[in-house]
Formats: structure tokens, sequence, C-alpha cells
């Protein structure tokens, strides 16, 4: 699992370029606060259920925090401080008006019936209620969390604190949530990628193949974007495993499959194949879309796609990170590739705040702008100071979020 120090790995080599001074390169890098706690729950059968939950709050200088929640068993201070991090550089890159949080239970949460992982949803936010809120810290879905957990969150912090919809993003649209967030990650992901492509004069992606680790909320999406485009997904997989099809995916019946049966194991449109098999696929360009750190220093020499698009957090490890770049490999980074989900979270707060609901054409065509814009601002500096597009963007962001943290005064 990738952790803290890999972001700040990615921060120093951008600091360098920068000339920051050690005192303000500490700054930036140090969470404003962490908090760890003991979140027990009364399982469906009388007994005792304990986890750790986790919220890291990593800089509040350019407005209120924010960042998902995660359940799963690898969740822990180390990853949420990493996390939190890459989402005050993602949120700056995107120039919205936040800082960076994440956190998350350590749990499996195909363990817990659906009401005990309602109960443990609102125990953690008993828990942590007083350092969330609507200008303080918004969470948002993560990993295996989804619109029915930020749904219990905004009830019981509501319950707390009094009507407060903007406490939580990604809700559902018939609880204050907004039209077009369920997708918004993957039709950035999308949009970025469509930036790239023009710009570097690669053409459209109409016709390009795809290989698209996970198939949840992302990559799924993702995949049905791409596939709408006329790309060819050749292949997909989940944590189970994987399906090829060199003539490209049926998208819409693999998410029939999915739907109905949970797994894409099983499905008939393609033959098995593994995760690991997955990423080393002759495609032009590989989606990592599931769990951080799956490019490593041991694949990522034979990584054959031309660009990888960053859709999850953290899919590289700073070692391969640095062979892809040496190979050639164009790496689209997450802090600006996946920033579409925060993006539309953004707007999904504003409404709640204004309490006056935007159109679904009003979303994407502000997401565009936003991944326009950001794209043309990293593009600029990329080949301005010869540098990657990661280091691009953890300059942009850098830079934004020191300037405000200057003027506000230490
Ligand atoms: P999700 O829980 O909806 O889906 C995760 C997918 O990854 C599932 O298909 C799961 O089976 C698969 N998976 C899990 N472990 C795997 C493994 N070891 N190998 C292969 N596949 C595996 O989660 P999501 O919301 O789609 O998030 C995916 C990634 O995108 C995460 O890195 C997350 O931090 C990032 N992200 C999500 C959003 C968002 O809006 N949901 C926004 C920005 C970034």
């Amino acid at each position: 699992m990738p952790g803290f120090e890999d972001v700040n790995y990615y921060f120093r080599k951008a600091a360098r370029i920068m000339d920051l001074s050690a005192h303000v390169e500490r700054m930036l890098m140090t969470p404003f606060r962490e908090v760890k706690v003991d979140v027990s729950i009364t399982l469906d059968n009388g007994e005792l259920g304990t986890f750790i939950g986790y919220r890291v709050q990593h800089d509040n200088s350019r407005g209120p925090m924010k960042g998902g929640l995660r359940y799963h068993p690898t969740v822990d201070m180390d990853e949420a401080q990493g996390l939190a991090s890459l989402m005050t550089w993602k949120t700056a890159v995107v120039n919205l008006p936040f800082g960076g949080a994440k956190g998350g239970i350590a749990v499996d949460p195909a363990s817990l019936t659906p009401r005990e992982q309602e109960r443990l949803t609102r125990r953690f936010v008993q828990q942590i209620h007083d350092i969330i809120g609507p200008q303080r810290d918004i969470p948002a879905p993560d990993v295996n969390t989804n619109a029915q957990v930020m749904a219990w969150i905004m009830d019981e912090y509501s319950r707390i604190h009094g009507f407060s919809p903007a406490v939580v993003t990604g809700k559902p649209v018939d609880l204050f949530g907004s039209k077009g967030r369920e997708e918004a990650t993957g039709r950035g992901v999308v949009m970025a990628l469509e930036e790239h492509l023009k710009d570097a004069g690669l053409g459209e992606v109409r016709g390009k193949t795809f290989a698209v680790q996970g198939f949840g909320n992302v990559g799924s999406w993702t995949s049905r974007f791409l596939h709408e485009g006329g790309a060819r997904v050749v292949a997909a997989s989940d944590s189970r495993g994987g399906v090829h099809n060199a003539e490209g995916l049926d998208v819409p019946a693999l998410l029939a499959h999915v739907r109905a049966t949970r797994w894409i194991e099983g499905f008939a449109g393609g033959a098995p194949l593994t995760n690991e098999a997955l990423l080393l696929l002759d495609v032009d360009v590989l989606v990592p879309a599931a769990l951080g750190g799956v490019i490593t220093e041991a694949n990522a020499a034979e990584v054959r796609a031309g660009i990888v698009l960053e859709a999850a957090n953290a899919p590289t490890t700073p070692r391969a990170d640095e062979i892809l770049h040496d190979r050639g490999v164009t790496v689209l980074p997450d802090i600006y590739v996946n920033a579409g989900g925060v993006t539309v979270s953004y707007f999904e707060w504003a409404q709640n705040i204004q309490q006056f609901s935007w159109e679904e054409e009003r979303i994407t065509a502000e997401l565009a702008r936003h991944m326009r814009e950001a794209y043309g601002t990293l593009a600029r500096v990329a080949s301005e100071r010869k540098v990657s597009f990661r280091t691009a963007a953890f300059i942009v962001a850098i830079g934004r979020v020191g300037r405000a943290t200057v003027l506000r005064g230490v």
C-alpha cells in the first residue's frame, strides 16, 4: 500500500525544483490534524465488533478540508496521511476552494450485514462529528463506501448538529445529492485523457485500446464512457480477477453481468485474466482504477501501454514512476486525472449551501471547464520546466497552497 512517504517523495521532487525552504516544505507536508477512534458496535449476533476509524485532515489554507472515506482492511494512519495530502494537492490542481482530508475504517464491509454497516457508520460519525462539518471537513465516498453510507453520515451528523446536507457529498440524488456525482470521477478521467490526446496530437479515444483494473464506481463508469466514445476496452477486472477480449469487451453486457452477480467472474464475453496480467497487456492506455501501489518496481519495466491514466489514487509507486518515465511512458497523474469526483463534490456542496439544484448539463459543462483549465496549466508548466505531468501538477498545487498559507500568515 502506498503511504505518506510515497506522496512526500513527489512533493519533495517538486519542492526542490521550486526552491522551497526546508521550513516551508515541512510546514506544507505536515497534516493539520490526525484522529484515530474506536468504532465498536454490537453485531447482529449480539457479539461485540471492534474496529478502528481514522480521519486525517491535511491542510485547510484554501478552504474546508475534503476527502473520501474508505472501508477496507488496509486502512491505517499512514495510508490516510498519504491520501489526505494527495487531496490537498488534488483540490489545488483543479483550483477548488478546499483543502485535503481522508479517512476510513479498517474493516472488510463484505463481512458485515447492511444493518451492521449502518451501525458502524453512525458510530464513526458519533466519534468524529466535532471535527467534521460543512465548513470544516466534508467526507465523500471512496473504496467500499457509497451514496447510502453518505446518507447515513448526513442523517447522523444532522441529528447532532441540525439539518446539514453539506456535511458530506456523494449523497443519493433523492437526498440532496448532485446529479452527475456518481459518474463524475469516470467522466473526468476520460475528459483528462481527451485533453491530453488533443494536446499531444494523438487523435481521439475512438479506436484506441484500454485495459481497466477495478470495476467499481470509477472503473465501471470510465469503461462505460470509453465504450460510448468508440474505444475498445479489451480487459477489465475486479478483486477476484478479470476478463480479456482482444476485439473489445461488450461493456454494457459486462455492466449488466456485474449488476446481476456482483463480480466479473463468469462473464461469457471474454477469457479469464489475472490482475497481474492485465497490467502488462499491449494496449494504448492502461487505466489502474482500483487500489494504490499496483504498478511497482517489479512490473513497471513490463508495462506495454504508452499511457498510464491514473484513475485510482497512488497506483504507481515512486520507483515505478521513474522507470515508466525513463521508458517514455506518459503517466497522467492521479491528482489531476481523478479530480472529477471532488470537483462535482464541490458542486454538490455549493448546491447544498445555496439550497438550489443545478441541471446535469451545467454540471458536465463546469466539470469540463475545470478539467480543461487544469490540463492547460499542467501542460504549460510541464513544458516550461521540462518535467513530467506529475511533477508539474505538484508544482502548480504547492504554489497555490503555499501562496494561500503565506497570505493568511502563519
Ligand atoms: P469501489 O469500491 O467502487 O471499487 C473498487 C474496485 O476495485 C472494485 O471493482 C474492486 O473489486 C476492485 N479491487 C479491489 N481490490 C482489488 C485488487 N487487489 N485488484 C484488482 N481490483 C481490485 O471504489 P472506487 O470508488 O471506484 O475507487 C477506486 C479508486 O479510485 C480508489 O483508488 C479511489 O481512491 C479512487 N478514487 C475514487 C473516487 C470516487 O469518486 N469514487 C474519486 C477519486 C479517486
